[in-house]
């Protein structure tokens, strides 16, 4: 089965107007840290470069809102993106590198596209490889999110079930 090794945002919300990399291992990856310091942006970062459609799981009203708003002192960015880097050494995606790359990404004016390995390609192309890979961008069971885990603690044992 493959894995993330590596989410590479730029421009993100509010890791500001450079490229920021979070390398992750195999396995079950959890994301913690002090409230506000950009848990949740880096899982709707994820969401975002997996393609999905509905921009209020990624806490956003447009696209645009995940690009860099900008402080007092940095200007804001003029393009968000994030790259996955996902593990091919099992060739689940249909090329023969060990790493496999999706991007998405939206500029300020609302342009917005995918790359695969580094070229431009479609959402339905991106749909397609991750399928292949067995990655459903919408599964609930691949990615849990804040709120969702909330719900879990509050279930019985029944419906946790
Ligand atoms: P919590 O512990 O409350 O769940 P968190 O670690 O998940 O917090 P996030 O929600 O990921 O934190 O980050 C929130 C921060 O991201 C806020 O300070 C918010 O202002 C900032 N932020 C969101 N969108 C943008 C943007 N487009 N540009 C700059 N900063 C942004
Ligand atoms: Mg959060």
């Amino acid at each position: 089965m493959t894995y993330i090794k590596r989410i590479t945002m730029s421009g993100f919300k509010s890791f500001g107007n450079r490229t920021v990399s979070v390398r992750l291992a195999k396995g079950f990856t959890c994301i913690v840290g002090p409230n506000g310091n950009g848990k949740s942006n880096v899982i709707d970062a994820l969401c975002f470069a997996l393609g999905r459609m509905s921009k209020k799981t990624m806490r956003a009203k447009s696209l645009t809102d995940l690009i860099f708003a900008g402080t007092k002192t940095q200007k804001p960015a003029s393009k968000a993106e994030v790259v996955i880097t996902f593990d091919n050494k099992n060739k689940e995606f249909p090329d023969d590198s060990e790493e496999y790359n999706v991007a998405r990404w939206v500029k300020a004016k609302g342009t917005s596209g995918y790359t695969i390995q580094g070229k431009k390609s479609t959402r339905e192309q991106l749909l397609n490889v991750l399928a292949q890979a067995n990655i459903d961008p919408d599964g609930s069971n691949q990615f849990i999110l804040q709120g969702r885990i909330v719900e879990l603690t509050h279930m019985n044992t029944g419906q946790r079930r």
